[in-house]
């Protein structure tokens, strides 16, 4: 395009990928800057057996504090961190905290459950995970079987042989493994049967309008039912309602995280939570 139109074209043309490159690196720079001054920070949102509202888990969610913006949501930099490469960075970094965490809460005495964390598919195909997580749960002596890592159906898609190699290992060391937002990942599902996985997340896309909309209806009965016959646990995401607590008890769905419980809250909010029971 540039070529075809002149040279007035061509430059603008490099003026506007200048400002991008320059957008990316200013934005590389705030986020090793958000490492180093202790900007991120956890929030947990309970994972529940909607049949008792017992805690039996939790999932860990970032967020970036700035001194002048507040809080900033996942989805207005996780995708940048996936793009500049900070998100190894930042994942490790969640998971380090969350081991330190798990530990401080032991020895305070709380009766504390699994705790999930999300790993972005770019993490994978570097053969580094399995040995970071390694190291990292060894720091922080923390056990293996108090941490699930969520993956996306992109994991396998990117490179199925790769990522099952480095997955087995994770699942080896006593780490459970969870595909998050299942269903809206365009790939096949006869990596269910290959892969070690403990557990599918329902995507909260297809809670959302139940009980309004009978094909997020049958989506989620399908899932119910596909994971229950091949021995997967299965949590539905986005459970706002009643009506969709009892639509999900009714198929089988026993477990489910969504502010019909509560939001992501910070540190002792959750601690307050596991209190009351
Ligand atoms: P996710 O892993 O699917 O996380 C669930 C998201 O759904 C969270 O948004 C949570 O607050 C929201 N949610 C939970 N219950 C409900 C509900 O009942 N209704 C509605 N409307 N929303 C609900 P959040 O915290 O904004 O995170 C968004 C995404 O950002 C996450 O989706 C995940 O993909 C990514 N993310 C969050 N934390 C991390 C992290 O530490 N590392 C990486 N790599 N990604 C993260
Ligand atoms: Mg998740
Ligand atoms: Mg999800
Ligand atoms: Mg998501």
């Amino acid at each position: 395009r540039a070529k075809s139109t002149g040279k007035n074209r061509y430059e603008f043309y490099t003026h506007e990928m200048t400002d991008q490159a320059l957008e990316r690196i200013m934005m590389l720079g705030a986020m090793r800057n958000a490492i180093e001054h202790d900007q991120f920070i956890l929030h947990y949102q309970p994972q529940i057996d909607i049949t008792d509202n017992r805690i039996i888990g939790a999932e860990a969610l970032i967020r970036w504090k700035d001194p002048q913006l507040g809080l900033i949501p996942p989805d207005r930099f996780i995708p940048l961190a996936e793009k500049n490469g900070m998100i190894k960075i930042i994942d490790l970094w969640v998971l380090d905290t969350v081991c330190r965490n798990i530990r401080q809460w032991q020895i305070a005495g709380y009766q504390v459950p699994r705790i999930s964390v999300n790993i972005s598919a770019r993490h994978f195909g570097t053969n580094n995970l399995p040995s970071d997580v390694e190291t990292i749960l060894k720091r922080n002596q923390c056990s293996s079987d108090m941490i699930e890592l969520e993956i996306t159906e992109g994991v396998i898609l990117n490179n199925p042989a790769r990522a099952g190699k480095e997955l087995k290992q994770i699942r080896d060391m006593g780490i459970r493994l969870a595909i998050d937002d299942f269903g809206t990942g365009y790939s096949s599902l006869s990596y269910l049967k290959s892969l070690p996985l403990d557990r599918l997340k329902i995507d909260h896309s297809f809670i959302t309008d139940i009980p309004e909309d009978q094909n997020d209806q049958a989506i989620a009965r399908a899932v119910i039912a596909l994971s229950n016959s091949l021995g997967l646990e299965v949590i539905a995401e986005g459970m706002e309602t009643e009506q969709q607590r009892q639509f999900l008890i009714d198929e089988g769905c026993l477990y489910a995280q969504g502010f019909l419980f509560s939001k992501g809250v910070p540190e002792e909010e959750f601690l307050a939570l596991l209190n009351r029971h």
